[in-house]
């Protein structure tokens, strides 16, 4: 029997407004760019996959542009003609020809896994060893800014039942406006809500320290990476009782492992683009649930092709004790799927049709392609 071979790779840039600014320590978002691509194989069948940045090159070194060029111009000419059933062979393969890009890199293992899933009529979850639950929690990011309208959106959001774990972006203020802004938000809630912050890095040590144990006193349960060095984390760690998380320091296996050996975090964001993929972040989970290191599911602000491969490869983990934030098609204002996702109940429902099992509306997406798609396929011979 022939194997399956990739025919053709056609990428675009989709540039998406979002509900309402989303403002980081290290940049203010005003919309939300995907990068797509589609993979055409020999049998008929065709995947899909997406690569997003947050903030365009703020949080890290690829951006759309970015993997849209390395895609065009370096991984998809290396792709066409290869079996498109061989997946981790394929992407052991292009990791010799490109160096990092794991943005790029995690559209491409996406978009091979929707059409191996389709293929096979299976869930992407059964390629990944099969899932232990159907529905994943999901927390909402507050970062209007502003403590009053974040407050509010808590009560919509927990009166809706959509989120009931809510994420505080902190870091571009003083400190003491930070720690407040956080209490009085926790005192809002009160009970019914779990409240956290992302700091992005943006603490020295010496600031994580004071900042810390008033967090934890203010009601706040974890706090995801305080600062930028490892070292320093380790040492936070071993200091404070609070649950301290690692997220833009884990860059696939090797970071893990490293951050692991150094007790280096309570708990682990697994992002399947940073990690380098979802064999790569599988691989990271691993390490993890070894080390007796906790696992959430992160999310890089993705559209819904992202956010399901993310949802289907957490879905499959033996433990999530940390839920996930794959909120990311909440705050594009514009539906990109023929059915829109279950968001519901506090959870999103794991789709179960083959592949991702979600279908791209070609229509509604053509309106905001930024100067039309870009195809590498087969030289006529
Ligand atoms: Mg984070």
């Amino acid at each position: 029997m022939n194997a399956p071979t990739i025919d053709r790779i056609e990428t675009c840039l989709v540039d998406l407004p979002t509900i309402r600014p989303h403002k980081l320590s290290v940049a203010t978002m005003h919309g939300q760019t995907l990068m797509l691509v589609k993979l055409y194989c020999s049998d008929g069948i065709a995947g899909i996959g997406e690569g997003t940045t947050i903030a365009g090159m703020a949080y890290g070194p690829e951006s759309p542009e970015s993997m849209k060029l390395a895609i065009d111009a370096y991984l998809a000419p290396a792709m066409i003609g290869k079996d498109a059933t061989r997946i981790e062979a394929l992407m052991a393969y292009l990791g010799k020809l490109v160096k990092v890009n794991h943005f790029s890199k995690s559209a491409l293992e996406t978009a091979l896994l929707d059409a191996q899933g389709k293929r096979l009529g299976v869930p992407m979850s059964e390629l990944l060893g099969g899932r232990r639950r159907e529905r994943l929690p999901i927390a909402w990011t507050l970062a209007s800014g502003d403590t009053a309208k974040d407050i509010d959106e808590a009560e919509q959001m927990l009166e809706m039942r959509r989120h009931r774990i809510f994420k505080l972006k902190i870091g571009a203020k003083e400190l003491d406006a930070d720690i407040e802004h956080v209490a009085q938000i926790k005192r809002a809630m009160g009970r019914r809500a779990s409240v956290r912050v992302d700091v992005n890095m943006a603490w020295s040590e010496t600031q994580a320290a004071r900042a810390i144990p008033a967090l934890a006193e203010a009601g706040c349960e974890l706090i995801e990476q305080p600062v930028a060095s490892p070292a320093a984390l380790a040492r936070l760690t071993r200091r404070f009782p609070v649950a301290l998380m690692a997220d833009e320091i884990i860059q696939g296996p090797q970071s893990a492992f490293d951050i692991a050996r150094n007790d280096g975090a309570d708990v682990f964001a697994i992002k399947i683009e940073q990690c380098g993929g979802l064999f790569a972040a599988q691989r990271v989970a691993a390490i993890a649930d070894a080390a007796g290191i906790e696992l959430y599911g992160g999310t890089m602000l993705e559209g819904a092709f992202s956010t399901i491969a993310s949802a289907h490869l957490f879905a499959s983990f033996a433990d999530l004790q940390w839920g996930t934030e794959l909120f990311g098609p909440l705050l594009i204002t514009e539906e990109i799927l023929t059915e829109p996702l279950d968001y519901s109940d506090f959870g999103l429902t794991v789709p179960d049709g083959p592949g991702l099992g979600i279908e791209l509306d070609e229509a509604k997406v053509r309106r905001f392609t930024r100067d039309g798609s870009t195809q590498v396929t087969r030289p006529a011979r």
